[in-house]
């Protein structure tokens, strides 16, 4: 499938959905089912998957344009839906055994199981290796307790993505030795979610969540034991690309609405738009939009490619968050009073785009990652 397919069936796809109807979602914290079933008929869950396990066979360039459309054409960061599952999907593919790729793939593809990533800790967010969750052998099962923190979806999802220590960091060779991901069954009765309250993104849930004495298969494993960590930097590198190009989406699309305002909004008996002064903005905005969307295709490609990449992934995702709000920014400013208004939806993207500068890495990190492997700067974190 060209990328000029790829963007006019997500096109087509998204004309259903109106600014009311993500507006009413964020509102009312109820998670958009019919974009779900939308997204499973069209298999797009299983972008990166390949075709013998029923996914799409497609690369990472396509996946981030499918993000980058979904989020332009009014989902803005309600795209994470889809990112959720892709990028959960893409982890059994690369760690799960072959039996259990082959019974779960289809149906993650298909929409008929929901994924949820359960790595934060409330000790262990930026220093991500530093958790506590333990999974401990028992005969040829795995005993796992824990609390982890900031779990989107994980009520509604069928699995957890749980992330563990099999060996504490005071005995490990090295602090990123000793991680082990399981599968774990979300509606078990030792697993118990607590909503929690946050400032956007309220199109699906984020919850805290704690395990007690979860006993799971060892079969579930995904990658090693005391090797999850290579796999979680695989797909953490992917998904800054992907966060990145749902950025970018959703700071074109607070853009193009502030463009349509400021040629239609008269004031001083002109449109505002014939002003430098809101002109500036919105190029500076539409500007810095495209120089991160050119480093985002570029981390993409690379990877395809099977290339390095992480550098160009991670200054990708400090660009596009910081330009992305920035348009955001100066949308609200450009609608007046009207963009401080819910029924302008420009402060709502705003609001969801926040999020980004704090995780999945937050801009500091990005930065510090920058300062210590491309400029060569004593490490700082
Ligand atoms: C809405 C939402 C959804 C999320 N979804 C998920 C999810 O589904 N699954 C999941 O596992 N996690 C999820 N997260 C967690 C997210 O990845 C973490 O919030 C993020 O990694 C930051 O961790 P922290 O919040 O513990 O901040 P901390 O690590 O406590 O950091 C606090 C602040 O200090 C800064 N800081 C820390 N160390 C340094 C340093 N050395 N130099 C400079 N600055 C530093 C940080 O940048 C940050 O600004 C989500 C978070 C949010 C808000």
């Amino acid at each position: 499938m060209s990328i000029e397919i790829v963007k006019s069936n997500i096109c087509e796809l998204m004309r259903e959905f109106t600014d009311s109807y993500w507006r009413n979602k964020s509102e009312t914290h109820s998670f958009p089912e019919e974009f779900w079933a939308k997204l499973s008929e069209g298999r797009w869950f299983g972008a990166v998957i390949p075709k013998e396990y029923g996914g799409l066979g497609l690369g990472v360039t396509e996946l981030i344009t499918i993000l980058e459309e979904i989020a332009k054409n009014g989902a803005g960061m309600a795209s994470y839906i889809l990112l959720t599952n892709a990028l959960g999907s893409l982890m059994v593919l690369k760690g799960a055994k072959e039996e259990i790729k082959r019974e779960l793939l289809p149906k993650l593809v298909e929409g008929k199981l929901k994924l949820a990533l359960a790595h934060t800790e409330p000790e262990a967010g930026s220093d991500a290796l530093d958790i506590k969750t333990t999974a401990t052998k028992v005969d040829g099962t795995y005993l796992i307790n824990g609390r982890k923190i900031f779990v989107n979806n994980s009520r509604i999802a069928d699995l957890l993505i749980l992330v563990t220590r099999t060996c504490p960091i005071s005995v490990a060779p090295k602090k990123s030795y000793g991680l082990t991901i399981f599968l774990v069954n979300s509606r078990d009765q030792t697993v118990r979610h607590t909503p929690m309250s946050k400032m956007g993104m309220n199109y699906f849930e984020t919850c805290e969540v704690t395990v007690e004495n979860l006993i799971v298969s060892e079969k579930m494993m995904l990658g090693g034991l005391n090797e999850g960590w290579p796999l979680l930097l695989d797909v953490y590198n992917i998904d800054r690309v992907a966060v990145a190009a749902m950025a970018i989406g959703t700071g074109m699309l607070t853009l193009n609405k502030a463009v349509e305002y400021a040629k239609k909004r008269i004031v001083f008996g002109r449109p505002i738009g014939m002003n430098q002064g809101i002109q500036f903005q919105l190029a500076e905005a539409y500007s810095q939009l495209e120089a991160a969307r050119a480093v985002t295709f570029q981390a993409a490609s690379l990877c395809d490619q099977h290339q390095q990449y992480w550098k160009e992934a991670t200054i990708a995702k400090y660009t596009a968050v910081e330009a992305s709000l920035y348009a955001a920014d100066v949308a609200i400013q450009v609608h007046g009073g009207y963009g401080y208004l819910r029924s302008f939806d420009v402060e709502r993207h705003w609001r969801d785009l926040r999020q980004l500068k704090l995780g999945p890495i937050s801009q500091e990190l990005t930065l510090a990652l920058i300062g210590e492997h491309i400029l060569g700067l004593p490490r700082s974190y």
